[in-house]
């Protein structure tokens, strides 16, 4: 599948006050959503204004980039980082005109039959400006609009005709409306202030703009937010749900609830859950930072091994993950973390991170460790070996970079130098979610998904 992968944020706020500097906020704190580009889009009452391109939220989005910029309906986005289409034409909101007026877009998720889609549109004529299933979305919600002379017909109207994943926020002039697939692959909810109604990606950003969690969008739900009041269009047709479960391990923030879940709660119950089922006899237990952090805590708690910090990680090193050369890749970790010598020595340690993709991060970390004078370095992982490509907005495409779909579990744990390495099961993992297994995405971990892709099993079938 060729496009841009995008596994972003996005945000929509309408209130009294001017809503760029909300917007702003909320772009902060979803800011690890992305950090390939930023933007957002305003109406300003007679037009709407988009700032957008390249860079982190703050570059981006600054007091001299918005000057001028204001209004009381506005949407933003976060994109994230993927190796390819880093054109800043790739950046978003995306805008294009409709019968009724502008239309802003910004999504977050990948919709999975976005080549058909275009190929289909391509022969009736349509051009686009990027490789962009956004554009896509954009360009198929206005065809509807001139169809229906209706924003929520045309809307309807779209999703019936998308595959795969997506979270939107909408702004046709002034109004804001929020949309969720019908599987709720990616997370959306609703929050609202005195005088403001929000929807956002993770309500971590509710928080600082000082809101009320509402709700989650429903899957296939779209919603309308004005100032006052939240109108909601339930979905027409009802999926069975496919929620990402790598959300909870590794993708949102810590502080958010999605589909009520704490994504704390469940990194820490999935530390526990290892320490049942994977125990080891050891002197410390440590973090992989910051992503294994709560699954770390939650492993001492229930093994009684102290906690301690064995690495600092210095935070202005970034993008280790994306970098396109196995080389940059380990220096970049090796750059990003220290150990702390003084915990490590002579000690038998245990350390915890969310997942094992290519397994560069913890070889070089092992190494560090075993430098540093650890006895034994034991692994465990809060997700289980990630075999499979995700087609719905994780940056984890190909089989050929994981080391799972090659390695077993005893080949890994001789190719990363641990002493020990066990992954948390699926069972244990469905069970930390507190989530039915049918309720949720699983396709990285047990190759089966949840929607039809070509050359993939499906999970239904
Ligand atoms: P590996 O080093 O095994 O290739 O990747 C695993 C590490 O990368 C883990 O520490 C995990 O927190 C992080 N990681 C896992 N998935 C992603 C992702 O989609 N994007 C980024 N940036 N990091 C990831
Ligand atoms: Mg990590």
């Amino acid at each position: 599948m060729a496009g841009p992968k995008h596994s972003c944020g996005v945000v929509g706020i309408r209130s009294v006050y001017n809503v760029v500097p909300s917007l702003q906020r909320s772009l902060l704190v979803i800011q690890h959503r992305g950090q390939e580009s930023a933007g957002l889009s305003v109406w300003n009452g007679e037009e709407i204004l988009t700032v957008k391109n390249n860079g982190l939220v703050n570059v981006v989005l600054n007091d001299t980039t918005l000057a001028g910029v204001e209004g009381r309906s506005g949407i933003g986005h976060v994109r994230y980082s993927t190796t390819g289409s880093k054109a800043p034409v790739n950046a978003q909101p995306l805008n294009v005109g409709t019968t009724l007026g502008p239309l802003s877009v910004a999504h977050n998720g990948d919709i999975t039959n976005f080549q058909e889609l275009k190929k289909k549109y391509m022969e009736q004529g349509w051009s686009f400006l990027t490789d962009s299933d956004s554009e896509m979305i954009a360009k198929i919600i206005s065809k509807n609009i001139s169809q229906f002379n209706d924003v929520i017909m045309a809307i309807k109207d779209t999703v019936k005709e998308l595959d795969g994943a997506y979270s939107l926020a909408i702004m046709v002039n002034d109004h804001v409306y929020g949309v969720r697939d019908p599987y709720g692959f990616r997370p959306l909810c609703i929050g609202r202030t005195e005088g403001s109604n929000i929807i956002v990606s993770e309500s971590a950003a509710l928080i600082s703009l000082g809101a009320e969690f509402v709700r989650d969008v429903e899957p296939g739900e779209i919603v309308e937010i004005d100032e006052k009041s939240i109108i909601s269009y339930p979905p027409e047709t009802k999926k069975p749900r496919a929620h990402c479960m790598f959300e909870w391990i590794y993708f949102a923030r810590p502080d958010s609830v999605m589909d009520g879940r704490c994504v704390y709660d469940v990194r820490k119950n999935v530390g526990k859950i290892l320490a049942r089922e994977s125990p080891a006899d050891v002197d410390l237990v440590m973090p992989v930072p910051d992503s294994g952090r709560a699954h770390a805590i939650g492993y001492a708690m229930v093994s009684g091994v102290p906690y301690e910090e064995g690495f600092m990680k210095n935070r202005f090193v970034d993008r280790t993950f994306i970098l396109p050369e196995q080389s940059a890749r380990e220096n970049a970790v090796s750059m990003k973390m220290n150990p702390i010598s003084s915990t490590i020595k002579d000690k038998r340690i245990l350390i915890v991170d969310d997942s094992i993709v290519r397994g560069t991060t913890l070889m070089k970390l092992i190494k560090m460790l075993k430098a540093a004078g650890a006895k034994e370095v034991h692994v465990r992982i809060g997700c289980p070996p990630v075999i499979a490509p995700c087609y719905y907005g994780v940056d984890m495409k190909s089989r050929d970079q994981f080391i799972a779909t090659t390695h077993s579990v005893e080949e890994i744990r001789k190719e990363i130098g641990a002493d020990s390495l066990a992954y948390i099961s699926i069972k244990g993992l469905v069970e930390a979610l507190g989530i039915p297994e049918e309720d949720l995405c699983l396709a990285c971990v047990n190759n089966l998904y949840p929607t039809r892709i070509e050359g993939e099993k499906y999970r239904y079938d």
